[in-house]
């Protein structure tokens, strides 16, 4: 239910798996073993321990997911993580050299970027307009809305 979510945070560079089993204990084990938090839309999943991480979802529109989770503080944006992701496999990117990619991506996009990064597991190339064309702006309007305060106190 929360696929959208998932790639806007690792786009945001948090390290998202997308779990799709019906059997909600694997799941909770699993994130007790790597110190993950659970985000679901499903009121059914109960915490079996108290300290079992469990962060519901209220809003149910994929565009102000995001901004629900900034709001609750259970992500804050990390510029120096930010793109650092794959969106489908959720890989850490490596740097391509530029000359690798000549023929990979369409040209206009090779002449215009500097770098590149790829995912060492499906291949996908990413440059930095592949991702700013769906996130930029949410991200600027993310980033504007986490520190009203400051602004406020003018
Ligand atoms: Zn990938």
């Amino acid at each position: 239910m929360l696929g959208k979510l998932a790639k806007e945070l690792r786009m945001l560079g948090y390290d998202t798996l997308y779990y799709r089993g019906e059997d909600n204990d694997p799941l909770i084990q699993l994130a007790r073993e790597e110190g993950r938090v659970i985000l679901t839309r499903n009121n059914k999943l109960i915490p079996k321990r108290p300290e079992d991480p469990i962060i519901r979802i209220r809003e149910d529109r994929p565009s102000l997911q995001l901004g629900e989770l900034i709001q609750k503080r259970v992500i804050s944006l990390n510029e120096k993580i930010l793109f650092s992701r794959c969106l489908i496999c959720n890989n850490l990117l490596n740097e391509i050299p530029r000359k690798e990619v000549e023929g990979k991506v369409p040209d206009f996009v090779f002449y215009q970027q500097r770098e590149f990064f790829g995912c060492p597991q499906c291949l996908r190339i990413y440059w930095q307009g592949s991702h700013l064309e769906n996130m930029q702006k949410k991200i600027d309007e993310l980033w504007a809305s986490t520190k009203p305060q400051a602004s406020n106190h003018k």
